[in-house]
């Protein structure tokens, strides 16, 4: 289904994005996607649901010129409304006050439906798997309480070890933001709250926009909102959209930034668009505005989609910091060995001053005017660290750049490549990792575990 876009092949998706007047499914405006052949439009337009690429987790379809009966329409509004949370975030947040009320032996969390139990509602769910005795740290952590949906397709949730996490929030406040805007970084968000609320002195602030309805059980109305980032749309209407621009005035002077750790598997256009509406909205604020200056911004993603993050934020640049997950097999630190994690740090700060650890063996080009990581090897023809994996990458004179050190300059497609690999059908090769013999949808760069 609606997959993003692929690089030319035959039958490939392009996103036509948000349109006005677009349906609604219960994840909110759907997008508008086109087939394309050769790099162009065929066929018929359609909208499919924007969070969800797979059909399964939501199966929204409607051409864009098919007419839709009054009777269809009304029928779609009833469905939409019956799929939104049972509880509302308001309900959630009162039940909340009274869950902690409760002393430790009558805690309990269903570990089936995700949801915090009030004694009353024991018997409901006798029969299904729960925890007691539910402490308040536990509920200061809701990312360890929770069980990550890693759904590839829909959530990806994949959760920062703790390591990253740590050096992301010294990182912002040593750069001296104390307002972030956590998008779709729920346990950067729990770092923050967590000490907020533990060390006198420690005075950040972080708004959670997630599609994840679960940690409404945790936070208020002014810590969370149900946030879709590839429509931007508040699931709380108008109120839930006022909350966020008010966090992004800068009052007392409390700089925002905002951090962001997407699902990777496509869509970057529409997250673009997601990001610079928020961007927009910090923008507008100030009444005197901004001068020309951006709201300052994160984006996590792997370092395989840099040309598609500079083609929407030509102000970013990427950071070579390795970002570490926790339930990721392969994005882990590990004890023995390090694997070497693509995910990466896009900013639109100035390189200069995003100093990485140097006992994790980054260093500073001074020629670059940034930090890099211990591999990647300042090329002198290139006059740049190009490194992009953190590999040493070597220079190759008749593509006048560097490669991979994997890779082999072939005669016949008069580009370097891997050793192995067939000539002919090197041009049409997956829109992720560039390589042949697989399409973006079953990209092994993005399969996460
Ligand atoms: N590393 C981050 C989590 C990133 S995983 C951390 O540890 O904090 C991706 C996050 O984006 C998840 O929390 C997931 O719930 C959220 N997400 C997935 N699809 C989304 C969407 N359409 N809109 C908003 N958030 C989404
Ligand atoms: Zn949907
Ligand atoms: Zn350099
Ligand atoms: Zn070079
Ligand atoms: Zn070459």
């Amino acid at each position: 289904a609606a997959a993003g876009q692929e690089r030319s092949g035959p039958a490939a998706l392009a996103l036509l994005g948000p349109a006005p007047g677009a349906p609604c499914c219960p994840h909110g405006p759907a997008l508008l996607f086109v087939k394309t052949s050769q790099g162009k439009e065929e066929g018929r337009r359609f909208y499919a649901c924007s969070a969800c690429r797979d059909r399964k987790d939501c199966n929204f379809f409607q051409w864009e010129d098919e007419k839709v009966s009054e009777a269809r329409l009304a029928a779609r509004e009833e469905y939409n409304r019956s799929q939104q949370p049972f509880f509302t975030h308001r309900q959630n947040v009162d039940r909340y006050k009274n869950f902690v009320l409760l002393p430790l032996s009558k805690r309990r969390f269903c570990q089936e439906c995700q949801q915090l139990l009030l004694p009353a509602e024991w018997k409901k769910h006798s029969d299904h798997q729960f925890l007691c005795d539910i402490t308040t740290a536990q509920l200061k952590s809701p990312s360890q309480l929770l069980y990550p949906l890693e759904n590839k397709k829909t959530n990806a949730q994949y959760l920062f070890a703790d390591r990253s996490c740590q050096f992301l929030l010294n990182l912002l406040i040593d750069l001296g933001f104390r307002r972030v805007l956590s998008v779709g970084t729920p346990r950067l968000h729990e770092m923050i709250q967590s000490k907020a609320s533990q060390e006198e002195e420690f005075n950040v602030k972080s708004l959670l926009l997630d599609i994840d309805f679960r940690y409404s059980q945790f936070y208020t109305e002014d810590e969370f909102c149900h946030y879709n980032m590839f429509n931007h749309h508040f699931f709380g209407g108008e109120t839930a959209c006022e909350t966020c621009r008010k966090f992004l005035c800068e009052e007392n002077g409390e700089r925002v930034i905002m951090v962001t750790d997407p699902p990777f598997g496509g869509l970057v256009e529409a997250l673009a668009s997601s990001f610079k509406k928020l961007m927009a909205m910090w923008r507008e604020t100030e009444k005197e505005g901004h001068d020309n200056r951006e709201m300052p911004v994160f984006w996590i993603f792997p370092y395989f989609f840099e040309s598609r993050i500079l083609d929407f934020f030509p102000s970013f640049s990427m950071m070579d910091y390795q970002v570490d997950y926790d339930n990721h097999a392969l994005y882990k630190h590990g004890k023995t060995g390090r694997r070497q994690s693509p995910v990466r740090i896009f900013t639109n700060l100035t390189p200069s001053m995003i100093v990485l650890p140097e006992e994790e063996g980054y260093r500073f080009c001074t020629v670059c005017q940034r930090y890099v990581s211990s591999g990647n090897q300042h090329c002198e023809i290139c006059n740049s660290c190009t490194s992009k994996d953190g590999r040493r990458w070597k220079h190759c004179v008749l593509c006048k750049k560097c490669v991979k050190p994997s890779w082999f300059h072939c005669n016949n497609c008069k580009c370097c490549t891997l050793e192995k690999h067939s000539c002919e059908k090197s041009d049409s090769g997956c829109f992720v990792c560039g390589k042949a013999g697989h399409k973006r949808s079953a990209c092994p760069s993005l399969s996460r575990s």
